[in-house]
């Protein structure tokens, strides 16, 4: 039996295959033309190619799929599943500003925006990206799960959407909120007989990217930690309690008996990059000794303002003294980022999470293993390279171990 694990990211979609091993079997990806245009079409399209990608004896012997999709982007649909408007991605900031200026839950007031622009005559369903693929698969709408629906506002503590959300007219085109894993239905005939699918393949309720690329990595016990050394710094750790914070934008999901704590900080490889090439970076790394310090105190940032682990929205970089010497600029870089890190997860500590055990690293720094060594003596704790960060992989394991994927 094989398990397919979907990601939908925001530059592009993927696809990979694992066997009863938990081996990948197939792997494939499609890239957006214009990712910051992407729409529900563009999602469909890359749906059915990448099904169609997939060796025929795979799909023949398919158990399981399970979709993630870009925390955040949503729509609005008819019952037909049909779009009504186009979706409104992760970072518009169009709905931000909520109705009558009172604040609310980023993903609602999206919906909320929709909406006042599609009319209520035809909406039928308001969901997140992940659910609407997943609708597509099963041909059942009105699903979705308890990852991709904190950020609409749904309350991980209670299982439940909070009274006053159930008060609002947007109520009746709410999902039913279920654990990520569990089995939604069978796929509809009508994709199965097309693309040759086991027609007794499961879909289950999916979970975000990010939260997906964090299955990926294995990490099930409390006190462990991903970072995610991307453009930006993600941390996000498992801990047996719920932090949130507002002042630094601190939140946490629901990680069945657990939770995933999360922070990021504008720090990150963003800012390695205006200085150096990915290539540069790899030359000059290896000239470091990170058991010397490099003596600067920087506080790498690609602009000014902070959020995490300091709550400073005017911070302004610190990146001085410039020393002439570009391996010691980059060994400071390293190290202030380091710094970040060590207290990023000092700061979730602080605000009532499981203290760390261990670290796995993802992203595009954590190939870096001067960078490793010299996160491990600032974080006092074993840093790891994750053998696998990929989204699709973490939504494929999903489809094969459904809800037993959390502890
Ligand atoms: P994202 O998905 O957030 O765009 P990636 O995970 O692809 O980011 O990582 C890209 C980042 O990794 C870039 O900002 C780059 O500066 C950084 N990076 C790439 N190679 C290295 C390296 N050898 N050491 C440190 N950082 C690196």
């Amino acid at each position: 039996m094989f398990y397919l694990g979907l990601d939908f990211g925001t530059s592009g979609a993927r696809a990979c295959v694992i066997n009863a091993a938990g081996g990948v079997a197939f792997e494939a990806s499609v890239k957006y033309v214009v990712p910051q245009q992407q729409d529900t079409a563009d999602w469909r399209a890359a749906l059915f190619d990448l099904l169609a990608q997939i060796p025929r004896a795979q799909r023949a012997a398919l158990a399981a799929i399970a979709v993630d999709g870009t925390s955040g982007t949503v729509l609005l649909a008819d019952d037909a599943l049909e779009p009504l408007a186009p979706a409104l991605l992760y970072n518009d900031t169009r709905a931000s500003a909520g109705t009558d200026g009172v604040p609310l839950p980023g993903s609602l007031a999206k919906g909320m925006w929709l909406m006042q622009q599609a009319g209520t005559v035809h909406a039928r369903y308001f969901l997140h990206q992940a659910d609407w693929l997943a609708a597509l698969l099963t041909g059942v709408g009105g699903m979705s799960d308890y990852h991709n629906a904190l950020k609409t506002g749904f309350d991980p503590c209670t299982l439940d959407w909070p009274a006053w959300i159930q008060a609002l007219p947007i109520a009746q085109l709410l999902p039913r909120v279920v654990p990520p894993g569990t089995p939604l239905a069978r796929i509809n005939r009508h994709p199965a007989r097309h693309f040759n699918v086991n027609p007794a393949c499961i879909v289950r309720a999916g979970t975000t990217d990010s939260i997906a690329a964090f299955i990926a990595t294995g990490v099930a016990q409390p006190g462990d930690a991903v970072t995610s050394l991307g453009t930006t710094l993600v941390l996000k750790l498992l801990s047996t309690t719920r932090v949130e914070s507002v002042e630094y934008g601190v939140y946490s999901h629901r990680f069945g008996n657990l939770w995933l704590a999360g922070g990021a900080s504008n720090s990150g490889g963003g800012v390695l990059r205006q200085f150096f090439t990915d290539a540069a970076l790899v030359e000059l790394s290896m000239k470091i000794h990170p058991d010397q310090p490099s003596g600067l105190d920087y506080y790498p940032l690609p602009r000014p303002g902070e959020r995490f682990p300091v709550h400073a929205p005017a911070l302004l970089p610190r990146l001085e003294p410039r020393p002439v010497d570009d391996v010691r600029f980059l060994h400071g870089m390293l190290e202030g980022i380091a710094r970040i890190e060590a207290l990023g997860y000092a700061r979730l500590a602080e605000l009532g999470a499981t203290p760390l055990r261990r670290v796995i690293s993802a992203g595009g720094g954590s190939k870096n293993e001067v960078w490793r060594h010299i996160r491990e003596k600032q974080l006092g704790v074993p840093v790891e390279t994750a053998q696998q960060g990929e989204a699709a992989f973490g939504a494929a394991r999903l489809a094969q171990a459904g809800v037993k994927s959390f502890p």
